[in-house]
């Protein structure tokens, strides 16, 4: 069911939720995203790894769609620099896995790849732990912002150079609840 545009006033401004992937739409491409990857790691032990704070309704999701008895999940925790709509690319691990991952294969969970530049700084990172294989799955992509090329081998979404909330993304720590994508806009209140 089509949903209407949130409209919330906070300070002194009205922001503006207008839905773009709806709860149907993530949960139907989560679900072959889980077929997907159960397919292409058969047999094998997967350590998933959900990157904090923004992909944790996204992984709780997927990993329920994935059907491998070898399995595990581990989280890290990311804080990257900048205004609250621009990725600055200045990336910092705020908390660390709680296992090694040497010998592993590793599937990384994260929200949104938008300049690329967090990615390729967790790549790196994880390059140095030596695991057996590093995959990067994504719920969102923006293509249009992008600096740096990276990896992706699951997108769930391909979508425009806009700022989205929900499902885990947020603005200033909020929406992160909501359970659809929408696009977020700012307007001034009206005069009294
Ligand atoms: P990148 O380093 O690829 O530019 O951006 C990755 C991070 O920036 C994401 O994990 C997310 O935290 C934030 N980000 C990028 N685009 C958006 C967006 O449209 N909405 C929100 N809420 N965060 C975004």
């Amino acid at each position: 069911m089509a949903q209407d545009t949130l409209v919330t006033e906070y300070n002194g401004k009205l922001e503006c939720i207008t839905p773009m992937i709806t709860e149907e739409q993530l949960q139907a491409r989560i679900k072959e995203l889980g077929a997907q990857i159960s397919a292409d790691y058969a047999g094998k032990e997967v350590v998933a790894v959900a990157v904090l704070k923004g992909s944790v309704p996204f992984f709780a999701d997927l990993i329920r769609q994935i059907e491998l008895p070898g399995l595990s999940c581990d989280c890290l925790g990311l804080a990257s620099y900048g205004s609250r709509t621009e990725s600055s690319g200045v990336v910092r691990l705020t908390s660390d896995l709680s296992r090694p991952v040497a010998g592993k294969h590793l599937l990384i969970i994260e929200d949104i790849v938008d300049t690329g530049l967090t990615i390729q700084y967790l790549l790196q990172n994880m390059e140095t732990r030596q695991p057996e294989s590093i995959r990067i799955c994504t719920l969102l992509h923006k293509p249009a912002g992008e600096r740096v090329k990276v990896p992706m081998d699951y997108v769930g979404f391909t979508i425009a150079n806009e700022f989205v909330v929900g499902y885990g993304l947020d603005y200033d720590e909020r929406y992160r609840q909501l359970s659809y994508i929408g696009t977020m806009k700012f307007k001034d209140l009206p005069e009294e």
